[in-house]
């Protein structure tokens, strides 16, 4: 069993008023214990937003079991070499000083009833409201043969930044000139709309420098491109003509990782020198294992206005494991606008304080299209009371006329200031 003790050392905290346990039977000074899973987009704002707006009378414990936050967010990037790994990795050191505790270890388990986490190496956590923000995990049942951990060593997805990441930088670093790099893209809803072209277009951009006899195919399960249309086929009808080529309707059934293959759904099979597989997606292991995937045993629903789970009470979803309110994208930056609504919501529902009835979320999303020029699409979300649900706000947000370099300068300062609201 986790002790008070073993809890000090893990987290790192200085002796203070620790409630373990949760408040419910607890006597602290604490207004409640609040556990967060998941330290990324969502989890991360909401740990420190809940000390920081509770003028740190929650308690709060993080549990991430990633040593360090690197960023999905740039990381294509990283993918074309412009950046590196380092350049995306954010310490949790900066969450401490607002008195967060971060535990880094695997949640394994929610009990509801009795209100406690189950960590794989730190033993039970207690909590008064738990707040999840797992992000999502892959739907290997689509693609049966990468199953096998030899078969994802190869064929990569890169869509969670990490060890991926560089791997994927490697393949492309490696393969011959004259090469095909292929994209697959699962039918939407999945993390980040516009991230694979960006990524098509990190990759052309590389080509062009590097290997300019190569190719990047792009195979899109979807109907069509499915965000920044006009923006994306304007790159590739222009600066990438040629070299990049995009297929709409590409669903595939299977992989064969042994000949790099893609055993398509209609058509022939298709084989790339570098294959990028994105498998379909869910919401994160964690809240499929425990009911919280109530929207099609895929996504997670919620009340909009606390974010509190429909299916198991005390329990707060974030971020990618949402089932999505009406145009509204599985975003890193929606992700930290989820959290501060969640973190207000839960501060008054512990405090006995009225919740807002009226919250109002913005997004925008930076794309790169070569390592200057980017483009942009944002949008405004307000609850609709009649609808329970966000709806965008008519006339808000809009698209970038044209790829330019102001926007470039924009992005990377969008990345550094969110990783500060986050982190620091
Ligand atoms: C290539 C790419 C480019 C992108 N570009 C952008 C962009 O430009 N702008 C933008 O806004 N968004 C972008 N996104 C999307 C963005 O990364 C996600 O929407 C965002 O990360 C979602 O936040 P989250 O908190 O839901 O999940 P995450 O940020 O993935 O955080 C989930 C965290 O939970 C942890 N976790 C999960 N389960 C457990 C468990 N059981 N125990 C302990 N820890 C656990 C994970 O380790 C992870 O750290 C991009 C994504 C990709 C892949």
């Amino acid at each position: 069993m986790f002790n008070r003790r073993d809890f000090l050392k893990a987290a790192g905290a200085s002796a203070g008023v620790i409630t373990l346990g949760g408040c419910a039977g607890g006597s602290g000074k604490a207004t409640g214990h609040v556990v967060v899973v998941g330290g990324g987009y969502g989890g991360a704002t909401a740990a420190k937003y809940l000390r920081m707006w509770s003028n740190g009378s929650v308690e709060v414990t993080l549990v991430e079991r990633n040593s360090e936050f690197i960023s999905c967010p740039i990381s294509n990037l990283v993918i074309a070499g412009e950046k590196t790994i380092a350049d995306i990795t954010v310490s949790y050191e900066g969450l401490k000083k607002w008195g967060v505790r971060v535990i880094h270890d695997d949640v394994v388990g929610i009990d509801a009833e009795k209100r406690k986490i189950k960590l794989a190496r730190h033993g039970e956590l207690g909590y008064d409201r738990a707040v999840l923000s797992p992000g999502v995990d892959f739907m290997w049942d689509a693609v049966p043969a990468l199953k096998s951990e030899d078969a994802q060593s190869k064929i990569l997805h890169a869509w969670k930044a990490g060890p991926q990441t560089v791997a994927l930088r490697k393949q492309l670093v490696d393969m011959k000139d004259g090469g095909v790099y292929a994209i697959q893209i699962p039918k939407a809803p999945y993390r980040c709309p516009p991230g694979p072209y960006e990524r098509a277009c990190q990759v052309a951009w590389y080509f062009q420098q590097a290997k300019p006899k190569s190719k990047v195919l792009i195979l899109d399960a979807n109907e069509d491109v499915t965000s920044k249309k006009g923006l994306f086929m304007k790159a590739w009808n222009g600066q990438f003509k040629g070299l990049i080529e995009y297929r709409n309707n590409q669903e595939i059934q299977d992989v064969d990782a042994r000949t790099n293959t893609l055993k398509m759904s209609f058509g022939d099979d298709v084989k790339a020198d570098v294959l990028n597989v994105l498998p379909p997606m869910r919401a994160g292991n964690i809240a499929t294992q425990n009911g919280l995937n109530n929207a099609n045993r895929r996504w997670c629903q919620i009340d909009w206005l606390t974010y509190e789970s429909t299916a198991v009470k005390n329990v707060h979803i974030l971020g990618d494991a949402l089932q999505i309110a009406p145009a509204m994208p599985k975003s890193g930056h929606m992700a930290n606008q989820h959290a501060k609504v969640c973190a207000a919501a839960v501060i008054a529902l512990l405090t006995g304080d009225v919740v807002n009835a009226t919250p109002m979320v913005a997004n925008t999303c930076y794309s790169f299209i070569d390592d200057k020029n980017v483009v942009h699409v944002a949008s405004v979300h307000r609850y609709d009371a009649a609808q329970k649900t966000m709806v965008t706000v008519a006339g808000s947000g809009g698209l970038s006329a044209d790829a330019n370099r102001t926007e470039g300068i924009f992005a990377n300062s969008w990345a550094r200031n969110i990783w500060a609201d986050m982190l620091a």
